[in-house]
Order: structure tokens, then sequence, then C-alpha cells
């Protein structure tokens, strides 16, 4: 499967909040399938499996793509990976535990983020 890297962060932090009925629904089934043992993921610089169902996604391109571009820059900095590296989606996970939450960079990476309200307010309840 191919995945934008910050969609690592995003996935992590899901509780059924989305862009749309279809989005979430979409989100829900692409979860399901990457925590299957093995499950493999190959990341992408560009729209993934999750923006496949966005209404944000115009013919393959995000409306906010210079944003989530930079966001998917520091997120896959953080993890020590680069765009075309494959990894287990268990891999993919750690790394951003470790790289990223351990780290306290959870604002700094998704800085400009609409849903990092969100995602900084689970993680401070934990
Ligand atoms: S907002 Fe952009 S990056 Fe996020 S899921 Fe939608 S199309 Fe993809």
């Amino acid at each position: 499967m191919i995945i934008r890297p910050h969609h690592v962060l995003c996935a992590h932090f899901f509780v059924g909040k989305g862009y749309s009925e279809a989005f979430v629904a979409h989100m829900r089934q692409t979860l399901e399938l990457l925590s299957r043992d093995g499950a493999a993921v190959t990341l992408t610089d560009g729209c993934d499996e999750l923006c496949s169902a966005c209404p944000n996604n115009h013919g393959g391109v995000c409306e906010t793509e210079t944003k989530v571009r930079a966001i998917d820059g520091r997120a896959i900095a953080a993890m020590q990976l680069h765009f075309g590296d494959t990894a287990a989606w268990s891999d993919l996970c750690a790394r951003a535990e470790r790289g990223i939450l351990a780290q306290g960079l959870l604002r700094e990476v998704c800085r400009d983020c609409e849903w990092i309200g969100l995602c900084a307010g689970a993680e401070s309840d934990k």
C-alpha cells in the first residue's frame, strides 16, 4: 500500500473524525487492513490510499499540497526514512512513536495542520 509519511500520525490519533463520512469509512477500512500482521507500506510524497477517498483530493493532488508536503517532510525525517522506502506498517508506527511522539515533536512536525488540536489533546490525555 502507498502511504504519505504524516498519515502514520493521523492513523495513530484517528478517533473517527475526518473530512467526510466517506473519508472516515475508508480510513477505518484502510487502518483495518494495515493492522494485519505483515502489512507493507511504501512511503510517497504525493496522494496515497487515504487521500483516495478525500474530498480535498483533486485529480491526485491535495488542495493543501504545499502544507501537507512540508508535514510529510518533517515526519519522514524524524522517522529516519526516505520517500520510496518500503517497511512494515508496525515498523512505521514504532518509528513515529520513537522519533516523533517520544521526542515531544508532534506539535513541531504537524504545525499548521488543522487537526493538531485534536491529536495533541489526545496525546496529553495519555
Ligand atoms: S487533506 Fe490532502 S493529504 Fe490529507 S487526506 Fe486529504 S488529500 Fe490527502
